[in-house]
């Protein structure tokens, strides 16, 4: 059985649990991307740091010459300190406080993804204040369903984010008439872990028909932002371990009807980082119950929260033993009946000590880690090639 490439000996005197980073796999990755962008000369990229905002990935990403995809004040200093440049950066949210929009401003960022009338007014006012312009782009909500867990889907109307696509006109007039923000596009986000194409064919479709709408009404387009979202292949991590980035970026060329020049920024982040990042635990006990073999092991929801807050899959692997598979439930000692990894999962046989590797845990892994049960925050081992 193909258990990745993992410098198994090296980990023997690391503490577990700790986040085991391939740097190589992500450079990879980021070559795949980079690749699409010096086909498409108009398509900007901001990796959405909410993803994983550990300050190495985040270093090898701003290297790279991409912006940042920030949700927060914390973000923005997070992409700032990293190396990403202002003019890289854009910020979304619904919820931004008055403090944050300050510090943005302050910092000059490029753009404000603005997601309703309040905060547009709000923005304006600030910008006043500092005697400065923001420069604002409009979060349409394109009522879209994308096919992916109702969690992690933000494009339907019923959902938080966005000003909804029918009110779109109204929000625009008032950002053209206050006098301290600057319109300069639209944006757009659906949902993540996405991986069939057709729901980002339907955003495109929606986006030309807003297009055109500001078109025969004689306004100017600006920019498109068509968000993130991509998936990953959980299943396979092995033979499927850099997700489909060419045919994202073929669907936006061979759909997207925009005027000569447009640019079109993305903001990838679970398909950057999922894949290069592996949660890596050792076995404390095999229990034994009445119905069902535990493999319990001192990882848990607190370093990697998925399993227990979306029920996400992710792929666990004995990297200890090459014994014949048996069936085990693979949880973690917090006091929460949802701290499990995976249940009913054919895994080599386990025993006390063997190190387990729970994969594609780069992206909402560490970045959502918790002190639940006084524990501490996860380290991390950087494997450098
Ligand atoms: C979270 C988020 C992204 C990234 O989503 P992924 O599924 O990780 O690619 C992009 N844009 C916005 C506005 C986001 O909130």
């Amino acid at each position: 059985m193909l258990k990745g490439d993992f410098p198994v000996e090296r980990f023997r005197d690391i503490p577990t649990p700790f986040y085991y980073y391939d740097l190589p796999l992500l450079r990879r990755t980021l070559d795949v991307v980079q690749r699409q962008l010096d086909r498409n000369p108009t398509y900007r990229v901001h990796y959405a740091i909410k993803a994983n905002f550990n300050p190495r990935i985040l270093a090898e990403i701003a290297a790279r010459g991409f912006g940042a995809d920030c949700v927060s004040g914390a973000e923005v200093r997070a992409a700032l300190a990293a190396g990403f440049p202002p003019e890289g950066i854009v910020f979304a949210g619904v919820g931004k406080s008055d403090a944050e929009i300050r510090f943005a401003l302050q910092q000059g960022i490029a753009r404000f993804n603005v997601e309703s009338a309040a905060e547009l007014e709000v923005i304006d006012e600030i910008a006043g204040t500092l005697g400065c312009v923001a420069p604002v782009s409009l979060r349409i909500n394109p009522d879209i369903g994308a096919h992916t867990h109702a969690g992690i889907t933000t494009g339907l109307a019923e959902n938080k984010f966005g000003i909804n696509y029918e009110q779109m006109d109204e929000v625009m007039d008032l950002s053209l008439s206050l006098p301290h923000v600057r319109y300069c596009g639209l944006h757009f986000h659906i949902g993540s872990q996405i991986l069939d194409m057709m729901d980002y064919v339907a955003l495109c479709n929606r986006i030309n028909e807003l297009v055109l709408r500001l078109q025969r009404a004689g306004r100017r387009v600006g920019d498109i932002n068509v968000g993130g979202g991509l998936g990953i292949n959980y299943q396979h991590p092995n033979h499927l371990p850099i997700a489909d980035f060419e045919g994202w970026f073929e669907v936006f060329r061979k759909h997207l009807r925009l005027p000569e020049g447009t640019e079109v920024h993305f903001e990838p982040g679970r398909s950057l980082v999922a894949p290069c990042g592996t949660l890596i635990a050792r076995v404390l006990y095999v229990k034994q119950g009445t119905r069902k073999q535990f493999a319990i092991i001192d990882g848990s929801m607190t370093e990697l929260v998925r399993p227990a807050m979306y029920k996400a899959y992710h792929r666990v692997e004995n990297l200890s033993s090459d014994e014949p598979e048996e069936v085990y439930d693979v949880v973690g000692p917090v006091c929460e009946s949802s701290d499990v990894f995976v249940k009913e999962a054919s895994i080599d046989r386990c025993r006390r000590g063997d190190l387990m590797a729970i994969r594609s845990a780069g992206a909402y892994g560490e970045s959502m880690a918790s002190h639940y049960n006084c524990h501490p925050l996860p380290d991390c081992f950087f494997f450098e090639g």
